[in-house]
């Protein structure tokens, strides 16, 4: 089985994913174009939080039922819980050996459009 690690820049939060790098998206809400981050996702039990619980900061906006998580420490965005579908998506570079560069093959999600408040 695929085992990817991922970290935050600290150190401080370490995850895993059992799962290959999976329905990786790119997403246009006001949220996720400031982060400009590449995301890939996982079902619930394939998602790992081996540690830094204690340095997960929270964020939830809009509607309040996804929940976006960075580390408090060195503030990078790590995952998150979607709203849209009852998943996990994660950041893509911070995963162990993978050149988020690299990957051209991604899906654009239009985001902006679900978004219930929108900003512009
Ligand atoms: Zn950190």
């Amino acid at each position: 089985m695929t085992i990817l690690k991922g970290s935050c820049h600290c150190g401080n939060i370490q995850f895993e994913v059992h799962t290959g790098l999976r329905d990786i998206v790119k997403c246009n809400c006001s949220l996720c174009s400031r982060k400009n981050a590449l995301m890939a996702q996982a079902e619930p039990e394939e998602f790992v939080l081996v540690s830094g619980e204690d340095s997960l900061g929270l964020y939830q906006w809009n509607t309040g039922v996804a929940r976006h998580y960075f580390c408090k420490n060195c503030g990078i965005y790590t995952h998150h819980w979607r709203r849209s579908k009852p998943c996990f998506a994660y950041n893509v570079a911070c995963i162990e050996g993978v050149d988020k560069d690299n990957i051209t093959e991604f899906t654009q999600v239009d985001g902006r459009s679900f978004s219930v408040t929108k900003e512009d």
